[in-house]
């Protein structure tokens, strides 16, 4: 018996992973579940799975969750200090990080310095910490991606590759990008997209945050990131194709002319059953990918007048330290400042530059000194949007 903590247990990468364990009752049981508001979810799924613990936001949402589970045996609290328990605890064995953004790096990078396998979905948490995340993992920690572009590059690399990067004759990392809604729309008109516009993703259904970050490549940009800690790989070694159709997951090039890829239907249960399993294999609920049914695959490159996020994205993984963990800060204020209508949705990319422009970044030596930038880019970006939304 497996036994697992799932870090943003409501969320779209939660609510798959409980839907994968469902169908393998035999094999993995909930040690534990966290939700940050949405008290009704989390007790209909503590209902379900029988969790002995279970961590939410606040006071208030604990003490109504243990109205909502009288009479259940489950242990309520909240708060950093509870999630980052629930993900060290000697009680589990795996943890599925899928909190959104960077609260979900404290309780992470707790599973990681535990010793604990850790599906990584909160990529954001990645981004922020870079070499200390990593450093944290080789220690003691089992590392798998669930991002479904690095899960692909993890199953088209050799077994072990992640451990000693730049090795196995790999000449490219080929991360292919859906180009979101927003692909062929007349650049002009971006201006005036609304969130219900920029949520509508064409091949994922996902988390509102990660929506957005689709929609402006963000997202993408953000996984560059991700895909040079994960694997080792210089910026100028990874690079991003567009493929509208979502059905390549990403591959990777090799010096004798090779190219390995991972093919699937768009559905995360793929990378999470994939991992949950590794190095077995179980069943997902995601069906056979049929190709015949399959119209023409496409390839583009990205354009970064169109995105100008994706650019962002590469010129903070080339200036290091705490500088990806500012624009990441910056990036999850514009998002939500966007999503609550305050800014437009070019004002994204406007904030991101402007707060990389006029704040400076230093060494990531240790998460103190990455949680006061992500501090520190969070006041400056709020400061832009304040400006940008009195205007
Ligand atoms: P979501 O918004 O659907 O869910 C987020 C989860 O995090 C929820 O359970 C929520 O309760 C919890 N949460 C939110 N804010 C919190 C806070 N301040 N403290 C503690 N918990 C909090 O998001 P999602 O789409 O499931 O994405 C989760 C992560 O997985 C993100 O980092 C995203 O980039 C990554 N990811 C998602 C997908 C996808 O298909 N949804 C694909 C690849 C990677
Ligand atoms: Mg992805």
């Amino acid at each position: 018996m497996q036994r697992i903590t799932i870090l943003g247990a409501t969320g779209s990468i939660g609510v798959s992973t409980l839907d994968v364990l469902a169908r393998h009752p035999d094999q993995y049981q909930v040690y534990a579940l966290s939700a940050h508001s949405r008290v009704d979810e989390l007790a209909a799924q503590c209902r379900q799975f029988r969790p002995q613990r279970a961590v939410v936001g606040s006071a208030e949402a604990a003490l109504e969750l243990t109205r909502l589970l009288a009479g259940l045996p489950v242990d309520v609290s909240y708060g950093e200090a509870a999630l980052c328990e629930i993900a060290a605890s000697d009680d589990t064995d795996t943890v599925m990080a899928a909190i959104v953004g960077a609260a979900g790096l404290a309780p992470t990078l707790a599973a990681a310095r535990a010793g604990k396998k850790v599906l990584l979905a909160n990529k954001e948490a990645l981004v922020m910490s870079g070499q200390l995340f990593m450093d944290a993992v080789r220690e003691q920690a089992t590392l798998l991606p669930i991002d479904s572009e690095h899960n692909a590059i993890f199953q088209s690399l050799p077994a072990g590759y992640a451990r000693e990067p730049g090795a196995a004759g790999v000449a490219k990392i080929l991360l292919t990008a859906s180009g979101g809604p927003f692909l062929n729309r007349a650049v002009e008109t971006l201006e005036a997209v609304t969130p219900e516009e920029a949520c509508k993703h064409p091949n994922w259904s996902m988390g509102r945050k990660i929506s957005v970050d689709s929609a402006t490549m963000m997202n993408k940009g953000l996984e560059v990131i991700e895909a040079h800690w994960l694997f080792g790989a210089a910026p100028e070694r990874i690079e991003v194709v567009i493929h509208p159709q979502s059905v390549i997951h990403s591959m990777v090039s090799y010096v004798d002319g090779s190219v390995l890829a991972q093919l699937g239907n768009p559905d995360m249960r793929t990378p999470i059953a994939h991992a949950l399993a590794y190095p077995d294999r179980i069943a997902s609920g995601v069906a056979q990918l049929d190709l015949t049914q399959m119209a023409a695959l496409q390839f583009y490159q990205p354009d970064y007048a169109r995105f100008p996020c994706l650019a962002l994205a590469f010129d903070a993984l080339r200036a290091g330290g705490t500088a990806p963990a500012l624009l990441n800060a910056a990036n999850e204020i514009a998002v939500e400042a966007f999503l609550e209508r305050r800014i437009g949705f070019r004002d994204i990319d406007r904030v991101l530059r402007r707060v990389m422009d006029e704040n400076a970044h230093g060494a990531a030596g240790d998460i103190e000194a990455v949680m006061a930038q992500d501090a520190r880019a969070r006041q400056a970006a709020r400061d832009i949007v304040a400006a940008i939304a009195r205007a």
